[in-house]
């Protein structure tokens, strides 16, 4: 099955962190063990860092934001980097998929996209760093009052597993258009192709100290990045309870903070809907990267009159899908890790026990190593909205079906749980599209379609529990820096 380099990309490496242009290793020279997904085999290392390196990794950030050349750089020259950066990730895109896809178990097709999304989002970003200003505002007579948009200072990006290319490209296409230098941390469990982008942003030229990588676990280099006083501004994506401890860290020092952390996000199909056309986009709303997607559809709100014939198309496709290997590029990978099987398994059963029925199993490839932690994706009728499996966000490839009566019951449903990230909505009526449009609380909303994670160029965050701040898109920008106002007293 699958390419060559796919399955042996990287092997035996031992990755370095970069901080201040230099690739180190942790202090401490301990390290934490890279697993493929695919088999649970060991291919690779990563330092293991802490508070130490982390400290050392923010002073390197400091010293390149108040003293180096990048301060007095201009937007323009900043931009050029980024779309340097752009270009050099297309150019090594083949190896930077394999690389993603053998560290994440997501297939090599989902990897290819990621990397494309990524070159376009370094690309856009590397566009926008001089289309950005300020304003003149009519004051009092004698004055001239205007803004400047300034960089916050060190900006830290903590990056979760799902996406590593394409949410460390958001983070720092935004951040260093703006100005700020960076300090990022991936994901233990996904750290390699963000240490890869920080040698290509060397390789793009940006100067020393403005891209510095540090890997280490959550509680360990995490806790530190986001604690530390040198830091002006922490971006975060991934779970709310992380989310939390993250912005506790930064009120210690008063510092602002942009989360991202998932939802349960709805698909309303109404009866009117154009079910043929809906039905594949309900399913890879869920199913695109194995339902470890913030922005995963994981609930389809079905009217009453169309749920049988809703939930059979979806049953029919749903018991079709196929997991298996990165490199044979099925339908899905396996998940990321033995934790977030037994999560998944374990929601997935405590909704049977509640009562739920599966409409539909798809299945794990035969030819799927038994080391791998894969899981079959499954398709469910929820009793309740109350349940958990209709509430909780579950990360995998679940999807919870739900029925509903009328237009207000769909949107008292799709509000009613503690997330706000998107929602879909299915329906020819024109108006109901613009009404239900206003009336769901989600950061993105798609009529007639679904982008889960899609449309680099889209602002893009929650509400509620989903999180606060935008990224994505121009919006992005306004996030990763502050406005500065300046007032000139000339009589
Ligand atoms: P998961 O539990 O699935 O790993 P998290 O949301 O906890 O998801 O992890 C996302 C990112 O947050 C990772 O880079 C992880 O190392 C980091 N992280 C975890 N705990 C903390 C913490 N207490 N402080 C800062 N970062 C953390």
């Amino acid at each position: 099955m699958g390419t060559h380099l796919s399955r042996t990309i990287a092997e035996g490496r031992a990755f370095t962190q970069l901080v201040g242009g230099r690739a180190v290793d942790s202090l401490s020279g301990e390290r934490i063990d890279v697993l493929s997904p695919s088999d649970g085999k060991v291919f690779a290392s990563i330092p293991a860092s802490g508070a130490a390196d982390v400290d050392l990794a923010v002073r390197a950030a400091r010293r390149a934001f108040d003293d180096g050349p990048w301060a007095r750089m201009p937007a323009v020259e900043r931009g050029r980097l980024l779309t340097k950066l752009g270009q050099l990730v297309e150019k090594n895109g083949t190896e930077l998929a394999a690389l993603e896809s053998r560290d994440t178990g997501k297939p090599v097709r989902q990897g290819r996209a990621d990397v494309n999304a990524t070159t376009r989002y370094y690309e856009f970003y590397g566009g926008a760093a001089d289309k950005i200003h300020g304003d003149t505002i009519p004051f009092l007579d004698g004055y001239t009052a205007l803004t400047l948009r300034e960089p916050h200072g060190v900006v830290v990006g903590i990056i979760p597993w799902n996406y590593p290319l394409q949410i460390l490209a958001r983070v720092a296409g935004a951040a260093l258009a703006m100005g700020n230098t960076l300090v990022v941390k991936p994901a233990e469990d996904a750290s390699l192709t963000t240490i890869r982008i920080a040698e290509l942003a060397l390789e793009a030229g940006f100067p020393e100290g403005v891209f510095n990588v540090v890997t280490g676990y959550g509680r360990d280099a995490g806790a530190a990045l986001s604690g530390h006083p040198l830091v002006d501004y922490v971006t975060f994506t991934g779970s709310p309870a992380t989310g939390a401890a993250i912005q506790k860290a930064a009120a210690e020092n008063n510092r602002g903070v942009t989360l991202e952390l998932g939802g349960k996000s709805p698909q309303i199909v109404f009866a009117d809907a154009d079910i043929d056309a809906a039905v594949p986009v309900l399913v890879n709303a869920i199913i695109q990267n194995g339902g470890q997607t913030c922005s995963a559809g994981s609930r389809v709100l079905i009217e009453r009159a169309v749920y049988d014939e809703v939930a059979e198309a979806l049953a029919e496709r749903f018991s079709a899908l196929v997991a298996g290997p990165h490199d044979a590029d099925l339908d899905l990978g396996s998940l990321i890790n033995p934790r977030q099987r037994q999560k998944v398994t374990g929601m997935v059963s405590d909704a049977e026990r509640a009562g739920c029925e599966i409409l539909a199993r798809g299945s794990i490839h035969a030819d799927a190593p038994e080391s791998g932690f894969y899981y079959a994706p499954a398709l469910i009728a929820a009793k309740d909205t109350k349940l958990a499996i209709a509430q909780e966000e579950v990360f995998g490839p679940v999807l919870t079906l739900l029925a509903f009566d009328d237009e207000a019951d769909a949107i008292g449903i799709a509000n009613g749980t503690e997330y706000g990230l998107v929602a879909g909505i299915w329906t020819r009526d024109g108006a109901r599209q613009h009404r239900v449009a206003k009336r769901v609380r989600a950061g993105q909303v798609f009529v007639n379609g679904y982008g889960a994670g899609g449309g680099i160029e889209l602002p893009f965050g929650g509400f509620k529990r989903s999180g606060h701040g935008r990224e994505k898109g121009f919006e992005a920008l306004y996030d990763m820096s502050a406005t500065k106002t300046v007032v000139f007293n000339h009589g």
